[in-house]
């Protein structure tokens, strides 16, 4: 069985879609690379944001959820998602946050890496962490962060949990990640696979709080492979070993499964394939509403149902 390539993508719940749309695409410099709605819910968005062509590992998606409850931070779930950026790109977007009504924590180091927390609107766990060699990814000329400065896909999630043994034997035994270290209670898993969002950091808070599922929080974590047969082969070793694991669904743009480690944080598991370009050219991805094959019938009275959803003009950040 080959080890997990990473992140594929995480997905995370937002309230106001126009608001979500304006701080990832307008202030963050992603991409909306796919406008959508829940399939399981089609009166409510779906949005992807990522790298200027969607690649594994950039790919931050949100349920837009305007009635729900806020979320909770606490054991049981992923708390953060990291964001690599280039070394000295901290001015810049501390500057950037502060102006965007974001207040930045303190810079803290982690393995020798610069760190910058914040939440964003809607209470979301986000970090951007300094790196010294990036991995590649296709940048968004378009949008309005210069490369110099841009977010470069994920550098790592952090999960909080009653206990991290069960979880981290999953990862080492099961899915080929390495232990990397640990500084106090937050221990360090790598996959040395790809280098787009191959950390996983386990925080152990025995007798803290549980998680409260709700706005801003992080609804599940999605694993890569390549291809369908990979994922098959995941289905039958996860099942075997006890984890209740959904049938393959069809997420149009990746093929997924789902389970809910002992932990009890959702994990999924998505193929490379088919990809974003799938149904729209890369020149105006995201531009448009994209529905599966099955709900295009009932496209008016989904448009009709959705918030209005403006794509503001990107204004372009200068280098300082
Ligand atoms: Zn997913």
């Amino acid at each position: 069985m080959d080890p997990i390539r990473g992140l594929h993508h995480v997905t995370a719940v937002a309230s106001d879609p126009q608001r979500n749309v304006d701080f990832y695409r307008n202030v963050l410099g992603q991409r909306l690379v796919k406008r959508t709605v829940n399939f399981d819910s089609p009166d409510t968005y779906h949005f992807y944001f990522a790298d200027e062509v969607g690649n594994p590992g950039s790919v931050l998606t949100f349920f837009a959820w305007p009635n729900m409850r806020r979320g909770v931070r606490g054991n049981g779930e992923t708390n953060v998602v990291a964001y690599n950026v280039p070394v000295d790109s901290f001015p810049f977007w501390q500057e950037r946050l502060k102006q965007n009504g974001i207040k930045t924590e303190a810079i803290d180091t982690r393995f020798g890496q610069n760190v910058l927390a914040f939440s964003d609107p809607d209470g979301m766990g986000v970090e951007l962490v300094e790196v010294e060699s990036l991995p590649a990814i296709h940048h968004w000329e378009e949008g309005p962060i210069p490369e110099a400065y841009a977010l470069h896909g994920f550098h790592s999630i952090t999960l909080w949990l009653e206990e991290v043994e069960s979880t981290s034997a999953l990862l080492t035994e099961g899915m080929g990640y390495q232990f990397a270290g640990a500084e106090e209670n937050r221990h360090r898993f790598k996959s040395d696979r790809h280098a787009l969002g191959h950390i996983v950091d386990l925080i152990h808070r025995p007798g803290k709080m549980q998680a409260g599922f709700g706005v801003g929080s992080i609804h599940h974590i999605a694993f890569r492979v390549a291809n369908d047969e990979e994922q098959l082969t995941y289905q039958s070793m996860l099942s075997e070993a006890g984890f209740r694991v959904s049938p393959v669904m069809d997420r149009s743009y990746f093929h997924s499964i789902y389970f809910r480690e002992q932990g009890g944080v959702l994990f999924e598991i998505a193929t490379d394939t088919p990809g974003f370009l799938i149904d729209e050219p890369k020149t105006s991805l995201g531009e448009s509403l994209k529905l599966p094959a099955w709900v295009e019938p009932q496209r008016a009275e989904i448009e009709a149902s959705l918030l209005p959803l403006t794509l503001n003009p990107i204004k372009k950040a200068s280098l300082s």
